[in-house]
């Protein structure tokens, strides 16, 4: 081991570029120059006295394989003797620092004995060169892999133009086809390598070819993507196609237009379908103008989606304003709208049909009455709202209105008058008219239920002298005021009337001739007692009453009536102010 000293060769190692090492027979480095320090990155002292393997950090391949101590080109040469060249390693320091690449050289310097034999070796960084190889071989690895992938794509590219169910194809700016597809070959009816190389003037009819030109022109003039459809014949069997042709620049690099790629859709179909739906599109427009009712489209959340001319005259709006309006505005108030909308609702969606004559306001706020129609469009899509069918029903509805109203007037007059008819002008109860209607139904019930029945017949005693005393008015007032008492002790069942002049009758239905005599008793002492004003003066009346009841052998209510008038009589005779019960044996008591 030996520091470099000042002889000419020390100086020599010193000055060297390369990376100079000595090692003795035990592989011990015992000479190490500053190029070797500074290349393998080692202090002097770390190097000198320390065989190659026990130098800080892993030496590798070029691949980054280790590179194992025993082909370390020292180690190689001492054991074969041989020199070692050319061997490059690359160091991998335990510190992680950059890798450092080197070329190895060594040499045998053979000594006096086996052990005296060393070895010079020599090495030089080559990391810049390394490095750049390594960088130059992942350029060309991934250029490699780019041509691959494009080469990848450019075929699927192929494939996909060629199974596209459309026309596609190429072209360079003279117009001549470049590539093309096999649904192209289908429309020139001729084979690729017969279109390539040729324009559309040599390939189809001069109408077509013309409007190619024209298209392709614009294309590279506008530098744009165009858009055309247009009716082109195929020439493999003349059937016209309705073509959506596309034509877009294909430019180079630098930006130049080189050509022109086109692609055409078939929309035959479409046009087909599009010229259909307008015709029909033409039919409902020419009936919804023209026709005399109103017609309109609602949508699910009543919006107006089309009016026609007479809807929108019956509301007296523009067909402006009502698209697109709800229709509440159309109600002559909000209220009641959602429960309309929802029964509405209720009908249609079962397929139904609405139908009724609604109160609605116009625009100019005059009331109308709109006779209504409404249904799905499509029983299947409700979504697409309803078909609302409107008349103005408002003069037949107001002359229907004003019948509604008189029938309702005439209906309550013939009740009035009924009223009238049964009731007597004077004491305001009912009359004998009233009186025989009441009886002769009674006597059927009895009849049919054999339920209890009597009549009260009850006669003022010594009217003529009250009438001739007071004065015929005065009589009035008693006859008023008697009628007044029998109204007053009436049950809901009785029937109080004027029987005729001051006589008068109470049928009680459902009282027996025992139940009867109390009533009548009953009637008697109340008309007793009563005061009645006769100008200056007070008076009082007292009343004969005969008391007879429905027999099972009568054929007649007027029976009964007239038992009660013979015992009415017998109370006249008895003294009067008195009941006097029909002296016939009966059935109820
Ligand atoms: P009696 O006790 O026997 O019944 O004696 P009376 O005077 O009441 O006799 P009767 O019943 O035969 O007389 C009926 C009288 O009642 C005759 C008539 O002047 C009077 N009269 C009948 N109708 C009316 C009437 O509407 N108003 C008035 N003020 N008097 C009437
Ligand atoms: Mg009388
Ligand atoms: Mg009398």
């Amino acid at each position: 081991m030996r520091r470099l000293g000042s002889t000419f060769l020390d100086k020599l190692l010193r000055s060297a570029a390369e990376g100079i090492l000595v090692l003795d027979a035990s592989h011990k480095i015992t000479v190490c120059n500053p190029a070797a320090c500074h290349i393998l990155g080692l202090d002097e002292g770390r190097i000198l006295g320390s065989t190659p393997d026990e130098l800080e950090g892993v030496y590798v391949h070029e691949d980054g394989s280790v590179f194992p101590p025993s082909q370390y080109p020292a180690e190689v040469a001492l054991r074969t003797g041989l020199p070692c060249h050319d061997v490059t390693m690359g160091l991998r320091r335990t510190t992680g620092e950059r890798r450092i690449w080197i070329t190895v050289n060594a040499d045998i310097l053979p000594g006096r004995s086996k052990s005296a034999t060393r070895v010079f070796v020599v090495f030089n960084d080559i990391t810049a060169h390394i490095e750049t190889k390594i960088r130059l071989r992942e350029v060309l690895r991934a250029r490699e892999e780019l041509f691959q992938e494009l080469e990848r794509s450019e075929a699927s590219m192929r494939g996909l133009l060629q199974v596209m169910p459309s026309p596609v194809w190429m072209k360079d700016l003279n117009g001549v086809y470049l590539s093309c597809n096999a649904e192209l070959e289908r429309f020139f009816n001729a084979r690729g390598k017969d279109i390539i190389g040729k324009t559309d003037e040599e390939l189809t009819s001069r109408e077509d070819a013309a409007l190619f030109v024209v298209t392709d022109r614009k294309a590279i003039e506008t530098g744009d993507r165009i858009q055309t459809e247009h009716w082109v014949t195929y020439a493999s069997d003349q059937h016209r196609a309705f073509m959506s042709i596309v034509k877009m620049p294909i430019r180079d690099a630098g930006g130049n237009i080189t050509g022109i790629l086109g692609i055409a859709h078939d929309m035959t179909e479409k046009k087909q379908a599009e010229d259909q739906l307008n015709g029909l599109m033409a039919y409902k427009d020419a009936i919804l103008a023209n026709a005399p009712i109103g017609l309109s489209v609602f949508s699910v959340d009543r919006l107006c989606l089309e009016a026609n001319p007479s809807f929108c005259s019956i509301f007296g709006y523009a067909a402006a304003e009502l698209i697109g309006k709800s229709s509440r505005s159309l109600f002559r108030d909000g209220s009641g709208f959602e429960e309309l909308g929802l029964k509405i609702w209720s009908v249609v969606l079962q397929g139904g049909t609405y139908t009724a004559d609604l109160p609605m306001r116009r625009r100019d706020t005059i009331d109308i009455w709109v006779r209504t129609v409404i249904h799905l469009i499509d029983i299947k899509t409700p979504d697409l709202g309803v078909i609302v069918i409107v008349t103005d029903v408002t003069a037949q509805k107001t002359l229907e209105l004003d019948l509604q109203r008189s029938n309702a007037e005439l209906q309550k007059r013939t009740e009035q008058l009924q009223a009238v008819a049964r009731t007597d002008a004077l004491t305001e109860i009912a009359n004998r008219r009233a009186f025989i209607e009441a009886a002769e139904a009674e006597f059927l019930r009895f009849k049919r239920f054999n339920s209890a029945t009597s009549v009260l017949l009850i006669d003022i005693d010594h009217f003529k002298m009250i009438n001739d005393t007071f004065g015929h008015e005065i009589g009035d007032h008693a006859l008023i005021a008697l009628a007044a008492t029998l109204k007053s002790l009436a049950r809901a069942t009785d029937l109080p009337a004027r029987f005729g002049g001051e006589e008068f009758v109470v049928l009680l239905s459902g009282t027996g001739s025992q139940g009867a005599l109390e009533v009548a008793e009953r009637i008697r002492g109340e008309i007793a007692a009563l005061s009645i004003s006769g100008g200056s003066r007070h008076f009082g009346i007292t009343v004969s009453i005969g008391v007879a009841s429905f027999g099972s052998s009568d054929d007649s209510w007027s029976q009964a009536i007239a038992r009660a008038d013979v015992a009415m009589y017998r109370a006249k005779s008895l003294g009067r102010n008195q009941v006097v019960v029909d002296a016939k044996p009966h059935d109820f008591q």
